[in-house]
């Protein structure tokens, strides 16, 4: 049984500490990785803070991380010892339902549902994430990581990248399209990066003035400071697609509503706690829709990694080490990080 390195955190205040964990041998069609790269995402902090409901302690997080497959369990096939994968947010799902059949693994209707990376296993027991220097996993939850998209880079793309790369894809963006990226975090600046490949013309709208340079370099063509008077209003009737990250509780919805052209889609990925109020006119008067979007199938997130290798596209990340995972944590809830935080493992 492999014992590893990795870093937990005891309760919601998430002081992360170094502990040794036990992962199991990969079983039929499994791999074993070493795990090299973790990013650091803001729904690790939700969920190890219980911002999302109680979760089990001691709780090793991380959702999108990479390594060097290290051993491969009987039966499978798609991997060999050497080579370099990712695991994002998912790590199981029935496989025989239709939502599963359709490449949404995160959608699965069958039993148990979709497993969740450092939720619990098909038992319902608590397992642990990519905050460790392994991972045993099923090789269909498993992507390839090309060679053109640096390693440490590469780890942020399979939660951050995927779930900007899916509505982006499904509501059309591209060339003659306007796209405005609400919230340049991690996720954000992965949209921006993605959308300005995808050919489209991409805005941000941001809730300050300093990071209109970084933007402007990720392929934005207009940046935007909701600080400013007057801001949303001189934007009226701009954009055919607005993604947003924010997942604070203050923002003008029905004012970003009031940026859309007709037939505009407003997609929210940033989750905030409480409940949204718009009124009905903010859809019915051009014809408008609000949706939401989650993470991204197995199979598109392989075409978002090899999307990335075919066009230059990786996150800009700052590596830290394992002892500075708790002070990362409130750097990222109070916007300094630039633009993900990436665990370098090999510092445990
Ligand atoms: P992040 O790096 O912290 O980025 C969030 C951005 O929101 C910040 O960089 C900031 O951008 C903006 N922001 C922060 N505080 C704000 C405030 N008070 N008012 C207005 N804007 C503010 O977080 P992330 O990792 O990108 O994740 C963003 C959200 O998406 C989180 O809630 C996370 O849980 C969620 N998420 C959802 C999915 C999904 O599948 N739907 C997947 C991953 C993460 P500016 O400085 O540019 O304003
Ligand atoms: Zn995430």
């Amino acid at each position: 049984m492999p014992q590893v390195l990795a870093y937990a955190c005891d309760d919601a205040t998430t002081r992360f500490h170094k502990t040794t964990i036990d992962l199991r041998e990969p079983g039929p069609g499994e791999i074993y990785f070493d795990v090299k790269y973790a990013g650091i995402c803001h729904s690790d902090i939700h969920t190890a803070r219980g911002e999302w409901g109680p979760v089990a302690y001691p709780l090793v997080p991380g959702h999108e991380f990479v390594g060097v497959v290290a051993r491969v369990g009987e039966g499978a096939t798609r991997f060999a010892v050497g080579d370099r994968v990712g695991v994002g947010c998912m790590v199981g799902s029935c496989g025989q339902c239709e939502m599963c059949g359709a490449g949404y693994e995160q959608w699965c209707t069958g039993t148990p549902g979709t497993l969740w990376t450092y939720r619990a296993d098909a038992d319902g027991n608590p397992t642990t994430g990519g905050y460790s220097q392994g991972f045993t996993v099923s090789e269909d939850f498993a992507c390839r990581i090309p060679d053109q998209i640096p390693f440490d880079a590469a780890a942020p793309l399979l939660c951050a990248g995927i779930t900007m790369y899916s509505p982006l894809r499904r509501y059309g963006a591209g060339p003659g399209t306007r796209v405005a990226i609400v919230g340049m975090g991690g996720l954000g600046h992965v949209g921006v990066k993605l959308a300005a490949a995808m050919g489209a013309e991409v805005s941000v709208i941001s809730h300050g003035r300093s990071k209109e340079a970084d933007a402007r370099r990720f392929g934005a063509c207009a940046f935007h400071a909701t600080s400013e008077d007057g801001t949303v209003e001189a934007l009226r009737g701009s954009f055919d697609l607005i993604i947003c990250t924010v997942s604070a509780n203050n923002l003008d919805y029905e004012g970003l509503m009031g940026t859309l052209r007709p037939y505009g889609v407003f997609v929210d990925v940033g989750l905030p706690e409480e409940p949204v109020r718009l009124p009905l006119r903010a859809f019915v008067n051009g014809a408008k829709s609000f949706a939401g979007s989650q993470i991204g199938g197995i199979r598109q997130t392989q075409e978002m990694l090899d999307f990335c290798a075919a066009h230059g596209v990786a996150p800009q990340v700052e590596i830290i080490g394992g002892e500075d995972i708790t002070g990362a944590y409130d750097r990222v809830v109070d916007s300094k990080v630039r633009y993900r935080y990436v665990i370098d493992t090999a510092t445990f």
